[in-house]
């Protein structure tokens, strides 16, 4: 079984602050199984750490007000890429991201309140027939 995985969520530092959030029942899940990890707001180009960004519409916004939707959709095709090429069954994402969220994500207001939506990675992956879920939903 090959698993497209969010890199935080595997301890790698690529978080917007610059830390990770390892996840160990994650970790076990996936033992014995093919796992490729990707950060799509990395590999979009962005800095680590860089200003959270949440989306708003259409569009996603960092909390100094700059549009960074151009880098968010390259790095969701990045990971279409990945997941395509190498016909993963299943994607685990970390929970909430302005990328990588699935079913519920940050409303755009920088005050912590969620909403009902994806992340712009996940929404594209979901897109592709992709099977998307959060290390919420193992
Ligand atoms: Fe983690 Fe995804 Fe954010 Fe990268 S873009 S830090 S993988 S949640």
């Amino acid at each position: 079984m090959k698993v497209l995985v969010s890199k935080c969520l595997l301890g790698f530092n690529c978080r917007y602050k610059g830390d990770n959030c390892k996840n160990d029942k994650l970790l076990e899940f996936l033992k014995d199984k093919e796992v490729i990890g990707v950060c799509p707001e990395v590999e979009g180009g962005l800095p680590t750490p860089r200003d959270p960004s949440e989306r708003v519409a259409n569009k996603v916004i960092s909390s100094k007000g700059k549009d960074v939707t151009v880098e968010y959709q390259k790095g969701a095709e990045f990971a279409l890429k990945l997941a395509q090429d190498n016909n993963v069954d299943l994607v685990i994402f970390k929970a909430k991201s302005p990328s990588c969220g699935c079913g519920l994500i940050y409303d755009g207001t920088f005050s912590g309140n969620k909403i009902p939506g994806n992340g712009v990675t996940t929404e594209l992956l979901l897109k592709n027939g992709f099977k998307v879920i959060t290390e919420e939903n193992l």
